[in-house]
């Protein structure tokens, strides 16, 4: 790499895109902290199953996580679709062959990858970036004050150094009219890896459980023409609200109302995309949700968080000017984050 390439570089949120970036500027030979909100490490057996689709196999499988997310993978043997009454409509048995995980899997897969390659300040966030021209000083939460070469933002479909440099989210962020609540309860209702789904007009309740004394994991969806911004500061009125939507006595939806009161791990969001005209601006860039984030529902958000990591990585990796680095990687992106390609060189 020339003496005048950029060298240290701040990766913001150390989720799936954030952590893989991390690992891959680390074999490239960058100086890389990685500052993550969440003070806790990642938890095994938590969080939502993530499919990893053809580019994301293959980035773990170049990052030697392929054992590791083997070991780590939910098979899935029944889905049970209940009609609003919660009579069952139909029963199918999926195809399989997909690699799919629980979030917390990989996370921690990622973390035990970067291991040694990165400086991590968990617990921590960007308060404030100011490019000069030469470098971007960072000011934290926490008081801390560092100087980069490279700022990136990969905090999620929320990022806020993508607010600080782009401005508020509202703009790029585009509602598809859905409203998703996800949490997790304990599995009492002898599931064994199986999804059961009710659906009505406008919601569904889906509960997935997999292994026996693991936690079931339930998402609502429900549809509403204007997103609800106003209840995203209170998780309370989140509560409120989701719950007006399931007032039927069918099924195990006075059950799942009531631990979604409970549950501390309740994560309340709108579905939509963001939609933004560049992702970088001189010497900030976005990876992953913070990017390109897409509906949920679309169910490919891991693999191209990794393949977009992997590619940024790759195009800064042989130095040179960062601006040409940003311009080929958002081009190669764009044209197509689920077909990734060999390695260079
Ligand atoms: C309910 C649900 C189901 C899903 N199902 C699937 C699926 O089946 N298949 C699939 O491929 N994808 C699925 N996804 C999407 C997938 O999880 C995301 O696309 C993927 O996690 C994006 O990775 P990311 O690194 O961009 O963001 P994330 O993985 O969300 O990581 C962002 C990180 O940034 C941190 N952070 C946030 N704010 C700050 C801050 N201010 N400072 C520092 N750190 C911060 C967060 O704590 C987090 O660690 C699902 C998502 C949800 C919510």
């Amino acid at each position: 790499m020339p003496p005048s390439s950029p060298r240290r570089v701040l990766v913001s949120g150390a989720g799936i895109a954030g952590s893989a970036l991390a690992y891959w500027l680390g074999r490239h030979g960058f100086d890389v902290t990685v500052v993550e909100k969440t003070a806790s490490a990642p938890a095994h057996g938590r969080g939502h199953v993530v499919t990893l689709g053809e580019a994301g196999r293959e980035v773990a499988e170049r990052m030697g996580l392929l054992p590791a997310l083997r070991a780590a993978h939910v098979g899935q043997r029944l889905t049970t679709r209940l009609d609003a009454t919660g009579e069952v409509r139909e029963t199918v048995r999926p195809v399989g062959g997909e690699l799919r995980v629980r979030r917390g899997d990989l996370l921690a897969a990622l973390r035990a990858a970067l291991e040694g390659s990165a400086e991590i300040l968990a617990g921590d966030s960007v308060a404030t970036l100011d490019d000069d021209g030469e470098a971007v000083h960072v000011a934290f939460d926490s008081g801390d004050f560092r100087t980069y070469d490279l700022v990136i933002g990969a905090e999620g479909p929320h990022s806020n150094t993508r607010r600080l440099v782009f401005g508020p989210e509202r703009p790029f962020h585009h509602y598809s009219g859905q409203v998703f609540a996800g949490f997790s309860l304990p599995n009492d209702f002898g599931l064994a890896h199986e999804t059961v789904e009710w659906e009505a007009p406008g919601r569904r309740a889906r509960l997935t459980a997999y292994g026996p004394g693991e936690p079931a994991h339930a998402c609502l969806t429900l549809t509403r023409e204007d997103p609800p911004y106003t209840v995203f500061g209170d998780p309370w009125a989140q509560r409120e609200l989701v719950r007006g939507y399931f007032p039927e006595q069918v099924w195990h939806l006075p059950r799942l109302m009531r631990a979604m009161w409970r549950a501390d791990d309740l994560h309340v969001d709108v579905v939509g995309e963001i939609r933004i005209r560049a992702w970088s601006h001189e010497r900030f860039a976005l990876v992953g949700d913070a990017a390109w984030g897409g509906s949920l529902l679309a169910g490919e958000g891991a693999g191209k968080a990794l393949a977009g990591a992997y590619v940024l990585a790759e195009e800064l990796g042989p130095g040179g000017a960062h601006e040409g680095a940003f311009a080929r990687y958002e081009e190669r992106l764009r044209a197509g984050a689920e077909k990734l390609p060999p390695p260079r060189g």
